[in-house]
């Protein structure tokens, strides 16, 4: 699988596989190792944690998984956020539901990451949301201790508007060499309000969340998911692709600012449509009838 480079030191897979939902999936540790072990397989060595995944316990789980065969972890990159706290039983400290981009938190929630993930280092830290609140003198602060002390190797943003993005840059030493953001078919909001248009500008390759807009586009029967659903059906009829997942991955990877979709799913089968949809490539036509499609009208 083709890789991109975010760094000197550091590429990512184009395919990330994330792990938001992994405590649904009510795997066993051996079966987790089974599915990293596929991706691994088909050349997906990217993936994705944040600290409250699973109510906090995703990166435990993905631990536990990978104590099982150690020798993973230098065959992979691993990705985690911080900067969201969210009451849980896990965290009874955890009165309410806010940010927290102090200097303070970040460091220790890393050294929370690192622990429950079994690993000496993240590849990429990310702050999970812009953080009203966010002192960037503190977030510069932390990046650069945790750098220092060899815990943290890249950092990064998810969710940060041109604005956000371009302020905490601003701050921090080390260039930012990501933003991680919502975009699919479904979502096309990125595109609207300049946040693809920075990444472009800064030359970072986003990660792209929710590249199937969370299983919406197959299952709402609003008119805006259904008209989408009929125009991805033509086009994968036209393509001879064996489902509108491929068609949905088919569209982001056509776009120039070298988007790398986070796959969701813990399915293999479905790992596999991800992987397969590399081999398709849509017309300009194509790529704008997805796009009007969701719109709902055509481009001015
Ligand atoms: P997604 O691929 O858009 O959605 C996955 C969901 O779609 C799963 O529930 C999956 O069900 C379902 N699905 C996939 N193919 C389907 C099909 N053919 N028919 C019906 N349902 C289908 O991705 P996501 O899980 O929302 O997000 C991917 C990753 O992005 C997460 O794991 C996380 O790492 C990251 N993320 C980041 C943020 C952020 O704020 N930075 C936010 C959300 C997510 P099955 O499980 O049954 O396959």
């Amino acid at each position: 699988m083709k890789r991109i480079s975010l760094a000197d030191d550091l590429s990512f897979s184009r395919f990330i596989h994330g792990f938001w939902r992994l405590a649904d999936w009510n795997y066993s540790n051996e079966q987790t190792l089974e599915l990293i072990d596929y991706s691994l397989e088909n050349g997906i060595t990217t993936f994705d944690h944040a600290d409250i995944y699973g109510s906090y316990t995703c990166e435990s789980l993905f631990g536990k998984t990978l104590s099982l065969k150690p020798s993973i972890r230098e065959q992979i990159e691993v990705v985690t956020k911080c900067g969201i706290v969210l009451p849980s039983k896990n965290r009874p400290e955890n009165k309410s539901h806010h940010y927290n981009t102090s200097k303070e938190h970040i460091i220790s929630s890393v050294d929370q990451s690192l622990t429950n993930l079994q690993t000496e280092y993240i590849d990429v830290l990310l702050i999970h949301r812009p953080d009203p609140f966010m002192n960037p003198e503190e977030v510069a602060e932390a990046f650069h201790l945790l750098k220092k002390n060899g815990k943290v190797r890249y950092f990064g943003v998810s969710n940060f508007k041109e604005h956000q993005f371009n302020m905490l840059q601003s701050y921090v030493d080390e260039d930012l060499i990501t933003n991680q953001i919502e975009v699919s078919a479904y979502q096309l909001e990125n595109f609207e309000d300049g946040t693809i248009n920075n990444c472009i500008k800064n030359r970072i390759s986003p990660m792209i969340w929710s590249p199937l807009a969370g299983g919406k586009v197959f299952t709402d029967t609003n008119s805006k998911a259904v008209r989408l659903r009929q125009t991805l059906e033509k086009i994968a009829n036209e393509i001879e692709a064996q489902t509108i997942d491929i068609v949905l991955y088919a569209w982001l990877l056509k776009h120039p600012g070298n988007f790398m979709p986070i796959i969701g799913t813990g399915k293999t089968e479905r790992i596999d449509q991800a992987v397969r949809s590399l081999d398709y490539t849509l017309s300009l036509d194509q790529w704008f009838e997805i796009y009007q499609a969701s719109l709902g009208h055509d481009v001015p």
